[in-house]
């Protein structure tokens, strides 16, 4: 069966999406640890983030740095922090959060979004990527 993010991908589930190439998709964490909170996605889906082929991965990072080095331009914070996790979806994503306190980390506390701002800052980081 197909993956939430699969049906994200494939425009059956609706997302706030930050960026898009033709091989990866970022978008908004929909239950945020901070504002800003982005999912960095490959189009093709792997559970585990060592299962994938080298290349893959080495390009999921260099997708990565150009969403973060974005957020860390357009989000107010400490700095960006980089998580991989995957236990509750099991399609590999990068989770790039802005950090302005060890509790921004711990997936523990979350941001309560209206729908607006996370259409303002899905609009802002993608008006930083280079
Ligand atoms: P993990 O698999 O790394 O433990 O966590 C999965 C992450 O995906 C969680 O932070 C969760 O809030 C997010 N997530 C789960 N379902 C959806 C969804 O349908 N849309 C979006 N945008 N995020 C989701």
């Amino acid at each position: 069966m197909a993956s939430i993010f699969t049906k994200i991908i494939n425009g059956d589930i609706p997302c706030y999406k930050v960026a898009e190439d033709d091989d990866h998709i970022a978008f908004l964490d929909i239950n945020p640890n901070a504002k800003g909170h982005t999912l960095c996605v490959p189009k093709k889906e792997v559970d585990k983030i060592w299962d994938m082929d080298k290349e893959a991965y080495l390009n999921l990072m260099d997708f990565s740095y150009k969403v973060a080095t974005a957020i860390e331009s357009s989000v107010p914070c400490e700095r960006v922090g980089m998580t991989v996790i995957g236990l509750e979806v099991p399609h590999v994503h990068v989770h790039l959060i802005p950090l302005s306190s060890m509790k921004n980390a711990t997936f523990q506390h979350k941001v309560s979004l209206e729908k607006t701002e996370f259409e303002d800052v899905a609009k802002r980081i993608g008006e930083h990527l280079k």
